[in-house]
């Protein structure tokens, strides 16, 4: 007979889902992962362009991400599986006088936490991005130990590795209602589960899975644009963030993946909030114009494909991290905005300690930073 119960349930197999199953089934928990899409990573983890950085002003993403990069890095030697994996860091460019202000607080902020995160003027950055627009060029920041995966590729490995350590996956599950009598009974649109600990991992839909316990998080999808370029030779190492307000968008992010491409991201302003996820295509030479103006070489590269995914948005663009004070045993990984993916593994590593009662100061620290209970003052300065 099937097993129905478990010492963790996860809701959602995506970028936090999926590898904190793994690092749970590492400590010993037997984890069971619910989905309702039909296979892994098909919510939001899908439409990620794989940038995966240790660059942010908030010190808690700053710590999570240091220990992804590390995860992300030794894949490979590690488990064997090719992630896509490349350092080819990270530039955030500045154009003007307010971007540069903003760029050099944040490699002030970033000094004791040992990043590598240095600020370059306009001539070291165009050493190391030759084709990069001179004119007006500022500077920028440079984190070389930064870099790129495939979101698909590295959560086929995680899916691949929690399998191993018996994981159990089920899909076309959506998950309709939660009762905690004890241990939480979670009912699907196909079965019933038992656990001692819940994880809310839903991504764009964690505030429904909160509804269950009148506890609805501060999490709000919004649309961002993506798209992929034919390949080209290699010619550009760090991706490219241009934070500039620019027509109806306010960043754009980009980079050429370990297989030739270019990958882009658009952020679209004002927000569109919502789950809707229909690629418009009115952002499409929007996105062109930007990046041409950055990078004039690409002009005769061809777009083969656009698409939109969501953001799950939180007030102050930080993740929710942490135990609910109204529910016991009940944990909350969810609000990743636009960095689930590089967040992934630091979080789920994280949550295995905690599980574990094995977590460190820092976790504890990281906790405090990102409790679903803060304030919201403030804001993420690198979204
Ligand atoms: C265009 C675009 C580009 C991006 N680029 C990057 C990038 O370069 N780097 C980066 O780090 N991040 C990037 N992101 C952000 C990243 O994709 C998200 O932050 C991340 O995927 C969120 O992870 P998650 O695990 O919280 O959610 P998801 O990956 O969406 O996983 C949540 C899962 O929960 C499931 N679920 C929800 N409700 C239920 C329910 N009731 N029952 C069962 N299952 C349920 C969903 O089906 C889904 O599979 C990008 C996002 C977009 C849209």
């Amino acid at each position: 007979m099937t097993k129905r119960s478990y010492d963790v349930i996860i809701i959602g197999a995506g970028s936090v889902g999926t590898p904190t199953a793994h690092y749970l089934a590492r400590e010993g928990f037997s984890v069971l992962v619910i989905d309702k899409n039909a296979s892994v990573g098909q919510g939001s983890n899908k439409a990620a362009i794989g940038g995966i950085r240790a660059t942010h002003s908030n010190p808690a993403k700053v710590h999570l991400c240091l220990e992804s990069l590390e995860e992300f890095s030794s894949w490979q030697h590690t488990h064997g599986d090719d992630i896509e994996w490349i350092r080819g860091g990270y530039s955030f460019v500045a154009y003007d006088e307010d971007t540069k202000n903003e760029l050099l607080a944040v490699v002030e902020q970033q000094k004791p936490l040992q990043t590598g995160l240095v600020w370059l003027s306009a001539q070291e950055l165009s050493e190391v991005i030759p084709a990069l627009n001179r004119q007006n060029l500022l500077g920028g920041t440079y984190s070389p130990q930064d870099g790129s995966a495939s979101p698909l590729k590295a959560i086929y490995a995680f899916w691949s590795a929690a399998k191993i350590n018996k994981v159990r996956f089920v899909f076309d599950e959506e998950v309709i209602q939660i009762t905690q009598h004890g241990d939480f009974e979670v009912t699907t649109t196909k079965a019933q589960y038992h656990s001692h600990y819940l994880v809310n991992a839903a991504g764009a839909y964690a505030t429904d899975i909160g509804g269950f316990f009148n506890e609805p998080l501060p999490v709000r999808p919004n649309m961002h644009e993506a798209g992929v370029t034919e390949p080209v030779q290699r010619f550009l190492n760090p991706m490219i963030v241009d934070m500039r307000v620019v027509g109806n968008s306010t960043n754009i992010y980009f980079y050429q993946h370990a297989t030739g491409q270019i990958l882009f991201c658009l952020t679209p302003s004002p927000p569109i909030w919502g789950t809707k996820q229909v690629e418009t295509s009115q952002f499409l030479p929007l996105s062109a114009r930007r990046i041409l103006s950055l990078l004039p070489a690409l002009e005769m590269v061809k777009v083969r494909r656009t698409w939109s995914g969501l953001y799950p948005m939180t007030p102050d663009g930080s993740p929710l991290l942490g135990w609910s004070q109204k529910v016991d045993n009940y944990f909350i990984a969810a609000g990743m905005c636009g960095q689930g993916f590089m967040l992934g593994p630091g979080i789920g590593k994280l949550i295995a300690r905690v599980l574990a009662k094995d977590s460190t100061k820092t976790d504890e620290t990281i906790l405090e930073q990102l409790s679903p209970y803060r304030s919201f003052t403030g804001g993420e300065s690198l979204e």
